[in-house]
């Protein structure tokens, strides 16, 4: 009995060595045929006896390789061809075969015994990887997927690694940046100036460097890492001091699962997220005894926290033995430095050393940082080893779009089909050099993903940088979308939700239809419309922006509105604290309607809050008291305040007077003023 059957299997099925798994399945169960990639996916033709057939099926997704993202598998029964062997064939060099999608990936479990095998020609190799670990979407400059579009081209293989190159029962087989000692990058150290030192053994250097609290700019996969001694809290103190980071937490890198544990708790699909291919900096809960230097995370329960993915970042933390601080190597709001020139100026008055090497960084980007809430992932910044995996739409695209993004923490997105290709995080557009990776990456995102926008989506909000570049390009139609409603919408999206639904959007700030400030927003939505149903009350920002940088003028504005003129006599820190003559130039403002323009925000009620309760009176960055709030509020029993819905017109308002009250009064009957923090929750 023989069966012949075409199997076609789609998906991120290209790139990520699965011909060579296909062979590799196929030969020992005597199938014969071939695989081949084409413009669907992957296509098996394959024949033999039925049973054998049945566990090939089975296999082929149970096992599929670790980089493998199988979405769909067809199968069609065809006449007998009576083959004799199994063939891997080539791919042919269409333009239009392999839409890349493959992101970074952490070092895999075999390339790391290798690592660490002493007698083998990779030891401690800081660049090993293969077919199912290694550099990707950082070092990939065009299509269709080679080692001469990447930034490996300058590098030519020696035969050992040729090779293994091109044996498909290899485990390198077509693993484009493959390289060993002899032909590979290399490594080296620089003195603060960017001056080479020559040493023997650049890690050891380092890591006797690093015990020592020196700070050490490290070459990673998307850019340079600030590392130092996480445990010494002066060290940690002066790289906040150098990089004028005062407030942000500072992300760790820890040897392995087990020192995570010794540190933070760790579920089991927390410790699953962290030891994933992807390895992001997963938010967790300290533990009471954790080690770790004060100054890494303050006034913060959680710390975040990530596993080495490169072969570099192994041999640092074997080298050192300790948890090292690894934050993204750029001043206060610039992003990541990537280029080494660049790099080592920028980062000379900061580091004490580098370590970097020879293999340029194309697309650079930051650490993802993830989070699990209620049992599931809960990204907060989508950027390194996610990204470009698409996000699947539940409703097909008939129209190829770009989505400009919007202003202060933008991403743009490229949709096609029933793809949505998410750009990694970018960043605020006002500093040239972010807004500048926002134009190279839309115009790369296009080439890689073979996509030609024939429309433009862009905020309402006629001064985001991002809305100015879409209407630039006169020649496409353009679609002005909502800024709440576009993240109700991608809300959606990510979940595969149909709608309508009942959205709740409690931003900062977004333009809202009728040109007024929105942000405490509740719509009811479907993908293509919205009806804002209920909004918070509007109050004003008097200032403006200014506003915004200190929540203390929200905190005041929020008593003026419920107390009146009587707010001065209120016996409050916060009316203690105001400065008399600024307090007076803002309640003219408010009196006055000038320079006041009003808000629905939610996160400027969050900020007037934590004012209020003596949290934060200025910000030193976006969106401080908030974040500060919620980390005070997170794990504490809180009981409502009482609020009131007025819904005898369109939108309902959600009137924030008894909030207000009901903190007040906490605070006024909570005794000690300095020590009151959160009026609501007496008991945590
Ligand atoms: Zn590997
Ligand atoms: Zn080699």
């Amino acid at each position: 009995m023989r069966d012949r059957q075409k199997i076609t299997v789609q998906g991120v099925v290209q790139g990520v060595g699965f011909r060579p798994f296909v062979y590799g399945l196929a030969s020992p169960l005597g199938l014969c045929g071939s695989v081949r990639n084409d413009i669907t996916g992957v296509v098996i033709d394959v024949e033999g006896d039925p049973t054998c057939m049945e566990s090939f099926l089975q296999a082929l997704i149970a096992e599929a390789p670790l980089l493998a993202r199988i979405e769909r598998v067809r199968t069609e029964k065809q006449p007998l061809r009576h083959y004799t062997v199994f063939a891997i064939e080539p791919s042919k060099a269409r333009d239009d075969t392999d839409v890349f999608m493959v992101p970074d990936v952490a070092t895999c479990a075999e390339c790391l015994r290798e690592f660490n095998r002493v007698h083998d020609r990779r030891y401690h190799y800081p660049f090993l990887n293969c077919t199912s670990c290694g550099p990707r979407f950082t070092i990939v400059s065009g299509v269709p997927y080679d080692r001469e579009r990447t930034t490996m081209a300058r590098f030519s293989m020696c035969s050992a690694c040729q090779a293994e190159y091109i044996d498909p029962r290899d485990r390198r087989f077509h693993a484009q940046p493959t390289a060993c000692p002899r032909c590979g990058p290399r490594l080296w150290v620089a003195d603060s100036q960017g001056n080479e030192i020559p040493v023997d053994d650049p890690c050891t250097f380092i890591g006797v460097r690093l015990q020592q609290g020196k700070i050490v700019a490290v070459k990673g996969l998307g850019g340079y890492h600030l590392s130092c001694d996480a445990l010494r809290n002066d060290v940690v103190q002066e790289l906040r001091r150098r990089k004028q980071r005062e407030a942000k937490l500072l992300a760790v890198m820890v040897q392995n699962l087990d020192m995570a544990r010794r540190l933070c708790a760790v579920s089991a699909v927390e410790a699953e997220l962290l030891t994933s291919a992807r390895r992001p900096i997963v938010l967790l809960r300290k533990r009471p005894e954790y080690p770790i230097a004060g100054e890494v995370a303050p006034q913060n329960r959680d710390l975040g926290v990530m596993l080495p993915y490169t072969p570099l970042h192994h041999l640092l933390l074997q080298q050192t033995a300790r948890p090292l601080v690894m934050t993204s190597g750029d001043l206060t709001e610039e992003p990541i430095a990537y280029q080494d020139d660049d790099a080592m100026r920028r980062l000379a008055g900061i580091a004490d050393y580098f370590l970097t090497h020879d293999r340029p960084i194309h697309m650079h980007w930051d650490d993802s940082v993830t989070r699990i809430v209620l049992g599931k992932e809960l990204p907060v910044r989508r950027s390194r080893s996610y990204v470009p995996l698409p996000i699947r739409l539940m409703i097909p695209c008939t129209t190829p779009i770009l989505a400009c993004g919007a202003h202060l923490k933008n991403t743009f997105c490229l949709v096609q089909g029933t793809y949505a290709f998410l750009s990694q995080h970018i960043g605020d557009l006002e500093d040239y050099r972010t807004y500048r990776t926002f134009v190279e990456g839309i115009e790369h995102f296009k080439k890689l993903f073979k996509i030609a926008p024939q429309a433009l989506a862009y905020d309402l909000h006629p001064g985001y940088l991002s809305s100015q570049n879409a209407l630039a390009l006169e020649e496409l139609p353009h679609i002005a979308v909502q800024h709440h409603h576009a993240h109700i919408v991608s809300c959606m999206a990510e979940n595969g939700c149909e709608g309508p639904v009942i959205g709740v959007a409690w931003d900062g700030t977004g333009y809202g239809n009728d040109g007024r400030v929105w942000g405490g927003e509740f719509l009811v939505a479907s993908y293509a419309a919205f009806e804002r149903l209920a909004q918070l009350e509007e109050v004003p920002l008097p200032g403006g922006v200014q506003a915004i940088r200190q929540p203390w003028r929200m905190a005041a504005v929020y008593l003026h509105r419920v107390y009146g003129e009587e707010m001065e006599e209120l016996d409050l820190d916060l009316v203690h604290r105001l400065d008399q003559r600024g307090w007076r130039v803002i309640r003219q403002m408010l009196v006055r309607g000038v320079n006041s323009p009003l808000t629905s925000s939610a996160g400027r009620l969050f900020d007037a809050i934590a004012a209020l309760i003596g949290l934060r009176d200025e910000m030193q960055y976006e969106a401080q008291a908030a974040v500060e709030l919620e980390i005070l509020a997170n794990g504490m029993r809180v009981e409502a305040y009482p609020f009131c819905l007025h819904h005898d017109g369109r939108p309902m308002v959600v009137e924030t007077k008894g909030i207000i009250r009901g903190v007040v009064d906490d605070l006024l009957n909570g005794g000690d003023h300095g020590s009151v923090r959160w009026g609501g929750c007496r008991d945590p």
